[in-house]
């Protein structure tokens, strides 16, 4: 018999890359003491075919929320370019650990930074730390964040507010602080902004707020910094299979998760991490600061 050629339908999630990723989402919510080691679909952070060609060799990345999910894969690639990484992260050991080893095993040095971004003192100990240990600091990765769903405003208390800005924003203000005395001519940094920041988000009022601000204090940075040759961009993730959103939708919703980016799937984070790279290597991006470079899964930039 014949075979028949595949035909796609409306409803196939869209494959663009060097490898297919998955389009279905396991029907799977995390509890409060699980983390990425914990997903029964593994978040694919390896970019086996990137190769490296040492676009950051000698030097030093910190990377907030390193442990898992987008800042593994970053942690990851920025090793196989050359980098000895930082691993900050909150409390999931096992994720911290396994970022690590993969680190490592690029051949690069990995030091892992535990502690909360809410805590000035703690941020500054990470920095030094970094600068002590590694031997200097010249790419920041701002990216730890926390986001819960609420149905409506009424639903959001001031504690939350403040929990979810003082993560989200303040933790990037603080360690970017830290960070600056360290930084110096063709430095880097980087924010995780999200497309929730340019689109607005029905359900996570207060996240997607910060996030829109994370655009503008990149925008801001940069001009501040300009003069003084450290390039400050953003990075704009669409929805991306992490720890983070399983943590907080109930398990129907995660196993839609994506299905509304126009390629009807989740980016993995290795669909990300190369953007990371490129705006943190001087040899990719020396012209390029002040920018949200929107990495969707969707037509357009906003
Ligand atoms: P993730 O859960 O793997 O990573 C978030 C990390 O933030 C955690 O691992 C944790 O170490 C860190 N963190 C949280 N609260 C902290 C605190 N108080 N102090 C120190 N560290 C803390 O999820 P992810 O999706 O990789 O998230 C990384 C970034 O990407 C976040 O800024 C998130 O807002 C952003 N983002 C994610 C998506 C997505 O769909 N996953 C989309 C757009 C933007």
């Amino acid at each position: 018999m014949a075979s028949r050629k595949h035909t796609a339908t409306n409803d196939d999630p869209v494959q663009t890359g060097t490898r297919p990723q998955p389009g279905h989402m396991p029907a799977q919510h995390l509890a409060p003491d699980e983390q990425e080691a914990d997903l029964e679909l593994k978040p694919r952070f390896m970019a086996p075919d990137y190769q490296g060609s040492q676009k950051l060799l000698g030097r030093v990345a910190l990377i907030s929320g390193g442990d898992s999910g987008i800042g593994r894969a970053v942690a990851v690639l920025f090793a196989r370019e050359g980098a000895d990484v930082a691993v900050a992260y909150l409390s999931s050991d096992e994720d911290a650990d396994e970022t690590c080893r993969h680190v490592e095993e690029e051949g690069t040095r990995c030091l892992l930074l535990k502690g909360d971004v809410r805590d000035r003192a703690w941020c500054e100990q990470a920095v030094e730390r970094t600068v002590q240990t590694l031997g200097g600091l010249d790419v920041l990765v701002n990216n730890a964040g926390f986001h819960k769903h609420a149905d409506s405003i009424e639903a959001i208390d001031d504690e939350r507010l403040r929990e979810t800005w003082e993560i989200n924003l303040g933790g990037y203000f603080r360690l970017t602080r830290a960070a600056l005395p360290h930084l110096k001519r063709g430095s880097s940094i980087i924010n995780t902004g999200s497309v929730t920041g340019l689109r607005g988000s029905a359900h996570l009022l207060d996240y997607a707020s910060t996030k829109g601000a994370i655009h503008a204090f990149t925008k801001s940075l940069a001009s501040n910094l300009l003069e003084r040759g450290i390039r400050v961009n953003a990075v704009a993730p669409g929805p991306v299979w992490t720890p983070l959103n399983p943590s907080d939708l109930p398990a129907q919703e995660v196993s839609e998760f994506g299905r509304d980016a126009d390629m009807k799937r989740p980016a993995q984070p290795e669909e990300l991490s190369p953007a990371y790279v490129f705006l943190a290597a001087p040899a990719c991006s020396s012209y390029i600061t002040g920018i949200v470079l929107p990495v969707t899964g969707s037509v357009g930039s906003i």
